[in-house]
């Protein structure tokens, strides 16, 4: 497996492989979630490459920037366990060299869940996915349905842009209780990471309703917010709205986006699932 920390060595690797590549950009902090994108992607692709970037342009003040978990080793490790072909490392100079001001925004689909609370955050992440397809080139590329604002984002800023590659949404990888794996969870003791399961028993709690026949969207967040409360610190925000464009929905009449996002003391969690009526 190649180790590729700076642009040049990146461009030297692409243009000496023949073949599909399939493309898995992460933070790092790698777990079964990045591992089950991989997997995808070396069966889909004759080569893979991940990346390994905390992007600092989709942190806003007073996140958790500096305290990101950072396991390069152990990330480097599971990438070689899972058969690789080569991880790039680009540090933020390289990335966003002096003088950088050119950014990529979509508009509509960011306004909403966590683009709300986290203005800056979409912009952020358009600009660093855009700069790593123009680097890596890639045949396809992999995004998990856990960050599912982020998936659909990218999905239209590939296609509005014509960019050659096809966007592929992995679905969510979980703990045996139901804990969407995240690289934040290791920021949980056990009694927050206890409280942390209410997010996904309040998803639950959306499901079992609407089985039950319950279609209302008021009463179904109702019963979610009842799940969360007491147990996690701050909601953020419960939502149910359109699966296809974020748009807001009063019955679940169509394939609909039951998201969740919530502090666990500092930590902020994000969680989804995608209900059908
Ligand atoms: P991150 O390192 O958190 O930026 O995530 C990198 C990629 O892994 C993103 O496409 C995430 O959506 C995806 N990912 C993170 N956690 C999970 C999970 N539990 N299941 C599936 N995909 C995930």
């Amino acid at each position: 497996m190649e180790q590729l920390a700076n642009i040049q060595a990146l461009r030297a690797w692409r243009g000496n492989i023949a073949g599909s590549l399939g493309f898995v950009p992460t933070m790092g902090a790698l777990h079964e979630g990045h591992a089950a994108l991989i997997n995808r992607s070396t069966a889909e692709n004759e080569h893979t490459i991940v990346s390994v970037f905390v992007n600092p342009t989709q942190f806003g003040p007073g996140e958790d920037l500096h305290k990101y978990p950072r396991t390069l080793e152990a990330d480097i490790a599971l990438c070689d366990r899972h058969g690789v072909s080569a991880v790039f490392t680009p540090n933020s100079a390289l990335m966003y060299p002096a003088g950088f001001t050119t950014w990529v925004t979509v508009e509509g689909l960011t306004d909403k869940l966590c683009g709300r609370t986290r203005p800056g955050h979409f912009r952020g992440v358009a600009t660093v996915v855009a700069k790593l397809f123009n680097l890596v080139q890639p045949t396809r590329a992999y995004f998990g349905q856990k960050d599912a604002q982020q998936a659909l984002v990218l999905t239209r800023m590939a296609r509005d842009l014509d960019m050659p590659l096809a966007v592929i949404t992995c679905p969510t990888v979980r703990e045996p209780d139901g804990l969407a794996m995240s690289s934040r969870n290791r920021y949980l003791d056990a009694r927050d990471r206890m409280r942390a399961l209410s997010i996904y028993r309040a998803l639950q709690a959306a499901e079992t309703g609407l089985a039950a026949g319950e279609a209302d969207v008021p009463t179904l967040k109702r019963t979610m917010w009842t799940e969360l409360e007491g147990n996690v610190d701050r909601v953020d925000y419960v939502e149910i709205v359109d699966a296809a464009d974020l748009g807001s929905m009063e019955t679940i009449d169509r394939p609909a986006l039951v998201a969740i996002a919530a502090f666990v003391g500092s930590t902020r969690l994000i969680d989804n699932i995608i209900l059908s009526p």
